[in-house]
């Protein structure tokens, strides 16, 4: 069977790319960092599907760590086809009172972070000739965003990694694309201003936020056979936000 590691599978966007991802017949390994009971309910739902799933605690952020979310991931469940690195968090303040730590711990979760658990996955990938990797950007990644610098610098950083490396990878035969979702409802936009969500909905053409299945569902097809000609590529999930 093949096999994916999501990280940050525990809850939100990541575990319904989990979910998508036993339904589509991969074996899932489910990275996070807190809230073990939910990682835990997400491998239920996968075992529920007849694939097998685990839950793996890492800090991706951390080197040793991210390359052991890898090696747990193979030692458990075998080599890995599709990676999707997911993990984030956002510690938004306008730019002149941002301090250095909210800066850094952005950067080292949601663009080191995904380097480091890409490099420990790339190797077993190039030599399989094989693999589908992809990065959970965002639309402010494309567009920025007052009060979200760290983050949207971490996002933009991600794409050129990804543009990066689909060129490195392509000869043999890895894939490497992102999404850039725009405003998804889950715990990270949860409290978000009653104005700021009325600003985004009336910006949105399609008038909602998005669910994490609408997430789901495209980086579901990037992993497929059905998007194997598709690398280097960027692919909003926004209701038409960034157009
Ligand atoms: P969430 O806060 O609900 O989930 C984040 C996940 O990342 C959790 O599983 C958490 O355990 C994990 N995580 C956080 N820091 C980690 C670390 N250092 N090491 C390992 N795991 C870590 O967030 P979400 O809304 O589901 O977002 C998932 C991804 O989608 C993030 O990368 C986020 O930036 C991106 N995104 C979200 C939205 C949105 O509107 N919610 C929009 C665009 C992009």
């Amino acid at each position: 069977m093949p096999v994916a590691l999501v990280t940050g599978g525990s809850r939100g966007i990541g575990a319904a790319i989990a979910a998508a991802l036993a339904a589509d017949g991969y074996d899932v390994a489910v990275g996070y960092r807190g809230g073990a009971d939910a990682a835990a309910g997400v491998v239920a739902a996968i075992e529920a599907t007849g694939r097998r799933g685990v839950a793996l605690a890492a800090d991706v952020a951390v080197e040793d760590e991210a390359a052991g979310l890898v090696s747990a991931t193979e030692d458990a469940l075998g080599p890995i086809d599709a990676l999707v690195l997911n993990a984030g968090i956002t510690r938004d303040g306008l730019f002149m009172r941002m301090s250095s730590e909210d800066w850094q711990s952005v950067i080292d979760t949601n663009l080191t972070g995904a380097f480091y658990v890409t490099r420990a996955a790339l190797r077993g990938m190039l030599k399989r000739r094989g693999g589908s990797i992809v990065a959970v950007s965002s639309v402010v990644g494309l567009t920025g965003n007052p009060g979200q610098a760290n983050y949207a610098a971490a996002k933009a950083g991600l794409i050129g990694m990804v543009k990066s490396l689909a060129r490195e990878a392509g000869g043999r035969g890895v894939r490497v694309n992102a999404v850039a979702p725009g405003y998804i409802a889950t715990d990270m936009t949860a409290d978000l201003p009653d104005t700021t969500r009325d600003q985004i909905l009336g910006a949105t053409p399609l008038g909602r936020l998005g669910t994490p299945e609408d997430v789901a569902g495209v980086v579901s097809f990037l992993c497929s056979d059905a998007a194997g000609f598709i690398t280097g590529s960027v692919i909003s999930i926004d209701g038409g936000l960034a157009t």
